[in-house]
């Protein structure tokens, strides 16, 4: 028996669902196995995404715990709910997409003249718009100022925990052979004004390559397999979970 019942759904997104309970300090995130990507211009189902991405995110968040950086996770979700359902802290979520990238690839390559797989160091951090009607544009710090969407102190705050995330799991994916080239995270304030990481961790969010492949399309073990027609979408992620497994704190599971 579970101590809270779920409630109104809150939001659903491209990936995830989130729905309320009847505790307030208790959210239920709820994974799909729905693949987006381009603004969704390109969609599918991939059963057993869900699930993974749920587990991978979960493992992740128990890394970043020990390590000492604030979440909004508290837990897998036990019975009666599925495998892809995970409980978190209700937060206000920052409309700003930190992206950190420890290898050039993707959009950089697109937008300037860097070729991939070009080391960065140090990594670079951007921040983007999270607003898919704009198509998540890049912000200077002019916008972000215009924008209002965040002061000076929390500014540095984030960016001082995004570089937290990259050391300790580009440490953590070295550990099992895999490069962390770059990824996605977004931040959220907690009822008691802590910033916290928020939102997921998988690789729907990170790019990562397996370093014992060469080859430069069968390396990939993330979205991109989707995103350029690859296939063993599924494959990959499970590849990924099967690795870092045995280098992670089991999940708690939050009753
Ligand atoms: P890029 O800017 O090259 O498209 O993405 C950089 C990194 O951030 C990649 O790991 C990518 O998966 C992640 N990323 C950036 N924007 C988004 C987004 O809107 N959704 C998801 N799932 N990942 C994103």
């Amino acid at each position: 028996m579970t101590a809270y019942r779920l409630t109104e759904l809150l939001y659903e997104g491209k990936a995830k669902r989130v729905h309320a309970t009847d505790q307030v300090d208790l959210v239920a995130v709820e994974y799909k196995d729905d693949a987006t990507a381009f603004n969704a211009l390109k969609k599918a189902q991939l059963a057993g995404k869900g699930e993974l991405n749920c587990r991978i995110s979960a493992l992740l968040f128990e890394v970043l715990a020990a390590a000492g950086v604030p979440t909004h996770y508290l837990g897998l979700a036990p019975e009666p709910l599925a495998a892809n359902w995970m409980l978190v802290r209700p937060v206000r979520v920052i409309p700003v997409e930190v992206v950190i990238r420890n290898v050039a690839a993707g959009s950089l390559c697109r937008q300037m003249p860097i070729e991939p797989g070009t080391p960065l160091e140090p990594p670079l951090l951007d921040l983007y718009y999270k607003d898919d009607a704009f198509g998540d544009p890049l912000l200077t710090e002019a916008r972000l100022e215009r924008l209002g969407l965040m002061n000076a102190d929390q500014r540095r705050e984030l960016e001082r925990l995004a570089l937290q995330v990259n050391a300790v799991l580009t440490g953590l994916f070295q550990s099992v052979g895999l490069r962390l080239v770059d990824f996605k995270i977004e931040l959220g304030i907690t009822a008691d004004q802590q910033l916290v990481v928020a939102d997921e961790i998988s690789p729907d969010t990170c790019r990562l390559w397996d370093e014992a492949v060469a080859d430069s399309n069968d390396r990939i073990l993330d979205k991109d397999r989707f995103r350029q027609d690859l296939g063993g979408v599924v494959e990959a992620y499970g590849e990924v979970l099967k690795r870092i497994q045995g280098v992670c704190p089991q999940p708690r599971v939050h009753r």
